[in-house]
């Protein structure tokens, strides 16, 4: 399983899967963060956005993904103000400058972005940037590889750990779960190369029955990380449960603001704490994000959902399996012709 959505992108637009061995599948695993924001929070930030007193700013990504009735886009095309960022520092930038406000940014993602989202944070309090809130949808890979693992019908023998959120958290984490679940796990990075010099990492080790840690993205990732980053998410965000889309609540998975900080929190601040949502019943992206299933296996696959007109979230973001497959058309691929 690669876990990383960016990963899989690159393995289906270069056709990485086709060029391996019958016997080496790839599946594709829950590491994009728009696809696993859960549907409740879109919902609230559709929500928040709506209000007018409020400047809602979001990575572009999170625009089109759909809520119950609506996405962000339709709020900013009813009159909202809703804005595209390309930093979360901007959004502190905005507040600033419209202090009559409230200036809302939609903290979604990985390792990969907690740091910046960390850095927003504490900048607004050191700075008393109180008309600034952050809503916070963070999550964690190593425990959602556990649970993968956990599950009794998980057929993942191995991982392609995600190169860039081990740039920022290193990989000890991960030798305890290479440990107790005997499974390979290597850091990998994106182009096709790495990919394949990955999987083959990860080959070897089942051949030769070893189960470890191994860095393929060794120009990019150290065992350690990013202390100075790591010290700053630590300091702004405490361990929490977080709900993944389509895979449910996993324990100590995601990450919440600190009690310090907790005046920055969009939730409680506009009161949407206890809004729920059901997401399209046809929708197999659960699935899909376990690597239980593949894309074009779902009854609605290019039909009722496209990208232009997504049931669900792996079919918005460009990193989702869904869009990958649709985009590159595999839905005539090895996995159909060999009938993997
Ligand atoms: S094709 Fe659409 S409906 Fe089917 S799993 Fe993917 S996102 Fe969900």
């Amino acid at each position: 399983m690669e876990v990383c959505g960016g990963q899989t992108h690159s393995i289906v637009k270069f056709g990485v899967d086709e060029l391996l061995p019958r016997d080496v599948t790839l599946v594709h695993g829950p590491g994009c963060p728009v696809c696993v924001t859960p549907l409740e929070l879109i919902e609230k930030a559709i929500e928040i956005a709506s209000r007018p007193d409020v400047i809602f700013c979001s990575f572009g990504d999170m625009l089109r993904v759909p809520g119950d009735k609506k996405d962000l886009l339709s709020v900013k095309a009813e009159g909202g103000d809703v804005r595209i960022v390309y930093s979360p520092l901007d959004a502190v930038a905005i507040a600033r400058r419209h202090p009559d406000r409230q200036v809302v940014f939609f903290a979604v993602g990985f390792e990969t972005t907690a740091p910046a989202n960390a850095m927003a944070v504490y900048q607004a309090d050191a700075q008393c940037v109180e008309n600034f809130s952050m809503l916070v949808s963070h999550v964690l890979v190593p425990p959602a590889m556990e649970a993968i693992l956990s599950s009794p019908v998980s057929r993942v023998q191995g991982f392609l750990a995600a190169g860039h959120v081990c740039t920022v958290m290193g990989y000890t984490e991960y030798e305890p779960i290479a440990l107790k679940y005997r499974v390979p796990i290597v850091v990998t990075g994106f182009e096709p190369l790495d990919l394949l010099q990955g999987v083959y990492l990860c080959v070897k080790q089942l051949e030769e029955g070893r189960a470890e840690v191994e860095n393929q993205y060794a120009r990019a990732v150290q065992r350690d990380g990013n202390s100075r980053a790591q010290d700053l998410v630590r300091e702004v965000f405490r361990v929490t449960a977080r709900k993944w889309r389509g895979v449910g609540e996993i324990p100590q998975s995601g990450l919440a603001l600190r009690e310090r900080f907790a005046r920055f929190d969009a939730e409680t601040r506009f009161d949407v704490t206890g809004m729920a949502a059901e997401e399209p019943p046809e929708c197999i992206s659960g699935l899909i994000l376990q690597g239980l299933k593949k894309p074009h296996e779902c009854p609605a696959f290019g039909g009722r959902c496209t990208p232009e007109r997504p049931l669900g979230a792996t079919m918005v973001s460009s990193e989702g399996a869904c869009a990958a497959y649709y985009r590159y058309r595999r839905i005539h691929t090895s996995e159909v012709v060999h009938g993997r």
